[in-house]
């Protein structure tokens, strides 16, 4: 750190660290106890605010959605999901934001707007953290009354790593970013409070897992057979089912918890009694649930959403074999339209979008 050269006493970082991390600093003047010499450096030397906000798309329900233009004028986004009673109950709390750790991405799964531009490059550790400090001084900037919370300074506590980006490839950004929130002197963000959704990068899913912090881990599978994996998602074709399922099979599972997969429907694509006969198949021995998502139709895409009844009939065959199964449904005109807001430079990720729907069994 710079302060040591600069000849500064230690007990200046523990100083900073409070301001930025548990106090929110949206100004270098703000922090007041450092000294203004000291304020001066860091003003030339560091840059506080990396995310500049160009548009929040809030929705009936206060899920509220950040677009960010990065120092390059790169664009990635961030979504904070309120508590929802029908997924945590009444007296939840709970605010989960989504974040990106990539501009674009490479993995090109079918059924996702993200892939569709590419990939243009890694969010920094600093720009991952910075999604949540934003998002947060933001909330701290509203007037009280249309507040999610009262004078709380601190809003996010569960964090899914869901947005922009296959989040495994970006790795050590992404392992930087996620022990700076999760240190007590950082976000002191529990880690399992945060998960992370892969699209299947088996060597980094066993890197994952040798890592002390035991992150949550939800695996997009979307397909039961390499087949009907490789139609849909092209990552596939460089990490097997099989290499796959060997890596989630040796993911240290703590008592009474499970792996989640998410599995998005697509009708006519994996959506039949025999693709759920083949995924009971696949999951045999893993101690999972499925969280299964019907496909949410957007312009331009060329796959369509089952009716409920054909994912009924899907998720009773997994309920038969005793899997655990959630099915996203969503939760209303005031949610759908605030997804459909979600255009070109967004992503429309389904696993997002079901972050924006109601659990029912
Ligand atoms: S689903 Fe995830 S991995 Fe696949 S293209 Fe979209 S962002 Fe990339």
């Amino acid at each position: 750190m710079q302060f040591k050269s600069w000849g500064e006493p230690v007990y200046r970082i523990a100083q900073l660290l409070d301001w930025l991390y548990a106090r929110r600093a949206a100004t270098w003047d703000a922090m007041t106890n450092l000294p203004k010499q000291l304020r001066e450096k860091l003003r030339e030397n560091f840059s506080l605010q990396t995310l500049e906000l160009v548009r929040k798309q809030g929705s009936q329900d206060t899920t509220q959605k950040f677009l960010w233009k990065l120092a390059d004028h790169s664009l990635i986004e961030s979504v904070l999901i309120p508590a929802n009673p029908a997924l945590y109950g009444e007296a939840s709390d709970r605010h989960t934001l989504c974040i990106s750790t990539q501009v674009g991405c490479a993995y090109g799964c079918k059924f996702c707007a993200s892939g569709l531009e590419g990939w243009k490059r890694n969010l920094t550790p600093n720009e991952i953290v910075e999604q949540i400090l934003s998002v947060e001084r933001w909330h701290v900037a509203q007037p009280k009354e249309k507040s999610l919370e009262a004078a709380e300074n601190r809003v996010v506590n569960n964090i899914v790593v869901m947005g922009m980006g296959e989040p495994l490839a970006n790795y050590d950004n992404l392992l930087k970013a996620l022990k700076i929130l999760n240190a007590p002197w950082g976000g002191g963000i529990g880690a399992r409070k945060i998960t992370i959704s892969t699209s299947g990068l088996a060597p980094q899913i066993r890197k994952l897992a040798q890592e002390p912090m035991q992150f949550r881990l939800a695996i997009s599978l979307h397909g039961a057979t390499d087949e009907t994996r490789n139609k849909i998602m092209p990552v596939n074709r460089k990490y097997s089912l099989r290499e796959l399922m060997d890596a989630c099979r040796a993911l240290p599972i703590p008592r009474r918890k499970r792996v989640t997969f998410e599995y998005v429907l697509l009708r006519g694509v994996n959506d039949s009694v025999e693709d759920a006969r083949q995924l009971c198949q696949l999951l045999q021995g893993i101690r999972c649930k499925v969280n299964l998502i019907p496909f949410n139709p957007h312009p331009g895409s060329r796959f369509q959403r089952p009716t409920d009844l054909e994912v009924e009939r899907f998720q009773q065959v997994l309920h038969q074999q005793n899997i655990q199964t959630n099915i996203r449904r969503p939760r209303g005109d005031d949610i759908q339209a605030a997804c459909g807001q979600l255009q070109g430079e967004e992503f429309r990720n389904p696993q997002v979008q079901s972050l924006f729907t109601a659990e029912a069994r």
